[in-house]
């Protein structure tokens, strides 16, 4: 990667936790982190938020390097390339968090709190009792020696709790506006676990500011959170106008207007790439999905993403995800694709499923027809189907086009072709039509709708197919002709 050189001071991260295959929103995320840095000539940090071991894999994480990088996200400092504020996962990070932990302990910031797990649930109980809101009761605040000394001869080990002061937070979010939290609905606060580990509130709070971020966009789910940071960069000492600026994003919803999840769509982006997506219609895509370019264009390339990105101009409200429009997308960045670009992007799929294994002459043939269904199809996923038919060695009529053409009109369609079409001098598409427009439509009147279908289905086994008569082209004479003959 060519070293980076940033002109100008703005700092952005993307630190997904990868306890699963990114998603939707994530990506969203990730794309209008990107599209700031790369928008105000800053520098796009990649972090790894892995500290939840039980649930985060090393899959997961090589899975969301592989998706940014597929998406065309590149970033300057992160995984991979290092960077002058590494490591950039958290795991490798663990020593730092420690080191806060305690200063934050020395300071008064902090302090160990020894309530066990069910003496917890009992404080939630009589507080769901009394009708208050749920959190810490501040116990352990203020122990005097002999009390602790009373616990650590049970064997409890205690955790690192953030002493949260009496008032509010306030803080002006750059989508939302000014935002207050009181912190009566803010208690006291875990750092670190008893097992020595740390919570995402140490992490992400001490590492956006070692890492000199300058600002956090990030999911709307995490609002609610910021108080907390901000009471960490506090106890950091960090002087107030030095704070990360924030900028939470609106949900992606799905259609049904609940929080987009597995249940009302497919979310992970492997989903859509494995489908036949392209990077660039999801990147258009979810570019327009809570921001918009100030016109109603609904095109926009990842060159001009970069030119007019502005936080400003991201929607406040959620946004829906609708894979109708994505589709179409989809499709338009299909049909501009050079037909090079498309045969690299379709081979993967053909061979995937099975459908070539990889000859020159299949080669040959895949580079001839996927310019007659490079304007019609809306994923790469449909081409393995659509060329199915030129390739198959058994070749059969599928199961539900076979019915449509047993009728006696059909069996006249088929047998008027093959007497035409045997005596054709020149094997193309054009002479292919010619000849049977004479001889099915204008001779023996028929509809062209029904008679070509019945020969499209004799052609390629079904009713969905490509352009009939460049299909019999490719097919060749000799296999067209069998083909229909085995059909009569
Ligand atoms: N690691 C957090 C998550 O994936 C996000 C951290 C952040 O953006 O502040 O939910």
């Amino acid at each position: 990667m060519a070293a980076h050189n940033p002109t100008s001071a703005v700092r952005v991260r993307f630190a997904p936790s990868p306890t699963g295959e990114l998603h939707v929103g994530n990506i969203r995320t990730a794309l209008f982190d990107w599209a700031y840095a790369r928008h105000t000539g800053g520098t796009f940090i990649f972090r790894i938020e892995d500290t939840d071991t039980e649930r985060v894999t090393p899959e997961y994480i090589q899975a969301a390097l592989n998706t940014l990088t597929w998406l065309g996200l590149d970033w300057d400092e992160g995984p991979e390339v290092g960077g002058p504020n590494g490591p950039y996962l958290q795991s490798e990070r663990l020593h730092i968090y420690a080191e806060w932990a305690a200063k934050f302990l020395s300071q008064g910031d902090a302090y160990h709190c020894y309530c066990s797990a069910e003496e917890l649930e009992k404080v939630r109980e009589d507080q769901r009792k009394a009708n208050v809101a749920p959190g810490y009761n501040g116990h352990c605040r203020e122990l005097s020696s002999d009390q602790v000394a009373a616990y650590l001869a049970q064997g409890r080990k205690p955790v690192v709790r953030m002493r949260m002061p009496d008032g509010s937070t306030t803080f002006t979010d750059l989508i939302r506006g000014e935002v207050t939290f009181e912190h009566k609905f803010v208690p006291d606060f875990v750092l670190v676990r008893a097992d020595g580990s740390p919570l995402y509130t140490l992490a992400v709070a001490v590492d956006d500011i070692l890492m000199k971020v300058t600002h956090v966009l990030r999911g709307e789910d995490l609002l609610s959170s910021t108080p907390r940071q901000l009471r960490v960069y506090d106890a950091m000492g960090v002087n107030p106008n030095d704070y990360p600026l924030f900028a939470h994003l609106p949900f992606v919803m799905g259609q049904d207007n609940a929080k987009l999840s597995k249940r009302n769509g497919e979310t992970s982006i492997a989903w859509y790439r494995d489908a036949g997506f392209l990077p660039e219609a999801i990147c258009n895509y979810l570019a327009l999905l809570g921001w918009s370019p100030g016109d109603d264009r609904e095109n926009v390339t990842m060159k001009e993403l970069t030119e007019l990105f502005t936080v400003e101009r991201v929607h406040s409200s959620p946004a829906k995800f609708d894979i109708k429009k994505l589709e179409a997308i989809n499709g338009d960045k299909i049909r501009a694709l050079p037909l090079e670009e498309f045969f690299t992007w379709a081979m993967p799929f053909l061979t995937r499923a099975g459908t070539i294994q990889g000859s020159d002459t299949e080669i040959a043939l895949v580079k001839a027809a996927l310019p007659i269904i490079q304007e019609r199809i809306v994923t790469l996923g449909e081409i393995p189907g659509l060329l199915n038919f030129l390739f198959v060695k058994d070749f059969a009529i599928a199961e539900d086009s076979r019915e449509k053409i047993l009728d006696e009109q059909s069996k006249q369609v088929l047998t008027v072709s093959v007497q035409r079409l045997s005596g054709l001098g020149e094997w193309k598409h054009e002479a292919i039509e010619a000849v049977l427009r004479t001889a099915l439509i204008e001779e023996l009147g028929l509809k062209p709708r029904f008679a070509f279908s019945a020969l499209r289905i004799a052609v390629t086994g079904s009713h969905i197919s490509p352009p009939l008569f460049e299909s019999m082209e490719l097919l060749g004479a000799e296999k067209s002709l069998e083909r229909i003959r085995a059909a009569m």
